[in-house]
């Protein structure tokens, strides 16, 4: 059935009327939009249809509607409906209902999600407003269904908050979304300050927009996160972790950190990191060259891990601290262990990284000494480790960015590589030559006859 057949033009009409309590939306009918179906993912258009056809309302909504008419192409698919979570499970064997937070249905086809969340009411009517927000104003809780109408208002930015209607192929828009979407505006629904206050996730959120869709947050988002940036330290450490996947695993990293320095929110993330650029400004470049190489990788369809992501991230105050180690006597190995040990635990007061990725991070960061260690057989033994590569490239971007001075070893190692046996031996014993060479002579030992050792009076 091609789309023109059934579309029909609802330019004044409004939905889910009789159910919306006072707002009317505008209504774009499907001349005045560009959202088609030719465009929406399968699963995502089985998930709207079957809920349609059981007699639910279903919405697809968020980023998935925001990035079509923009013309991109959707991350992920969000559908909203009247049916409650259980009503959705009951409709779909690859449903599973998660979180606690808020409860969503995800629907699974193969790896990919289409997230189901029942329109959601105002927190103000939760049953007992404590259990729902802290004392300082955050959400905790946020059950409550509600209308369309609410759902629309309870969203972040007006952007996220447009609605294609599956029944009639409408945009359905209550907060002026598709004006800000012209203008290219991050506009927080209701008042910014408030809504930054209940969740001071948003503030990330408006970076994450602004660098990915290359929006401005308005005059009062601004202000927003000038006066509740602070808040983002209330925020649960597992929380951020995901949000900063997300800041710069999605393609956008250097705008992402470019805008996080200018909007003062990198303190929030990366306090030790934020201190260490104020004190050593070249370090900004390092962050910055790592972003860009990041983003590169995403572009040419290369994986990226977080282990690299906080290694670069967190690399600085690691190295300040492993060079105050080192003073002490430390070799440079067991500082840098050390002082990455002192910096990850401190950093985990902010955001939780998982086990998983602590080890990968710390060796990055020792494999930095051991590629300068190159006596005997150990260039064999780093090169045949499977965090080799991520260790050279980190050091690459050591030398791209502030330490011109490491060139020569990076080309050693860029060689010995692709080297053949016989030239990585040949390589080895030059550098054991040259090391010999720069020794000082030390005086020949005269050949002396060893006495026998007397045995102590003791033993
Ligand atoms: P992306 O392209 O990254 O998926 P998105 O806008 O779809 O962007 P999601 O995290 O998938 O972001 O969220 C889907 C929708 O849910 C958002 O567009 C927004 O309407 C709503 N939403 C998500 N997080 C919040 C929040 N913290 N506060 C209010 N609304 C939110
Ligand atoms: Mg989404």
């Amino acid at each position: 059935m091609s789309e023109n057949n059934t579309e029909q033009d609802n330019n004044s009409t409004a939905v889910n009327s009789g159910q919306i309590p006072s707002d009317e939306p505008v209504i774009y009918g499907r001349a005045d939009h560009n959202v088609s179906r030719d465009n929406i993912d399968d699963s995502a258009l089985k998930v709207l249809y079957r809920l349609h056809k059981a007699g639910y309302q279903a919405f697809l909504v968020g980023g998935a509607v925001r990035d079509l008419i923009l013309g991109g192409h959707p991350k992920d698919y969000d559908v909203a409906t009247d049916a409650t979570p259980e009503q959705v499970k009951d409709l779909f064997k690859n449903c599973r209902l998660i979180g606690r937070r808020f409860r969503l249905a995800h629907i699974h086809f193969g790896r990919e999600i289409v997230e189901v969340a029942t329109f959601r009411g105002h927190h103000e009517q939760a049953e007992n407003e404590s259990e729902g927000s802290t004392r300082d104003g955050m959400i905790v809780r946020d059950n409550v269904f509600g209308t369309l109408a609410e759902d629309a208002w309870r969203r972040d930015f007006s952007v996220n908050a447009l609605y294609y209607n599956i029944a009639d192929f409408t945009v359905v828009d209550y907060t002026g979304g598709m004006a800000d979407l012209k203008a290219k505006c991050l506009r927080m629904i209701g008042d910014a300050d408030v809504r930054c206050q209940e969740d001071p996730v948003r503030m990330l959120r408006a970076i994450r927009f602004a660098a990915k869709l290359g929006f401005k947050p308005d005059q009062d988002m601004r202000q927003a996160i000038e006066n509740q940036g602070h808040r983002i330290e209330a925020v649960p450490p597992a929380r951020l972790f995901d949000e900063v996947l997300k800041l710069f695993m999605s393609g956008h990293a250097h705008s992402t950190f470019e805008l996080l320095n200018e909007y003062d929110l990198l303190v929030q993330l990366f306090p030790a990191t934020a201190k260490h650029l104020s004190e050593h400004a070249h370090m900004h470049n390092f962050i910055a060259q790592a972003c860009k190489n990041t983003d590169q990788r995403i572009a040419d369809g290369k994986p990226v891990t977080p282990a690299f992501l906080f290694a670069f991230m967190l690399w600085g105050p690691t190295f300040t601290r492993a060079m105050e180690f080192e003073s002490n006597n430390m070799s440079p190995i067991q500082a840098l262990q050390e002082a990455g040990r002192a910096v990850l635990n401190q950093e985990s007061g902010q955001i939780s990284i998982p086990k998983r990725f602590r080890l990968p991070i710390r060796e990055i960061w020792t494999s930095q000494a051991r590629l300068n260690n190159r006596r005997g057989r150990r260039p064999y033994a780093l090169l045949g480790q499977p965090r080799f590569r991520a260790a050279y490239d980190f050091l690459l971007l050591r030398c791209q960015s502030y330490q011109p001075d490491l060139q020569p070893l990076c080309d050693w190692w860029t060689e010995f590589q692709v080297a053949d046996d016989k030239q990585k031996k040949a390589m080895c014993q030059a550098l054991h030559q040259a090391r010999q060479g720069q020794q000082p002579r030390r005086p020949k030992k005269k050949k002396t006859r060893h006495k026998p050792a007397q045995p102590s009076s003791d033993t």
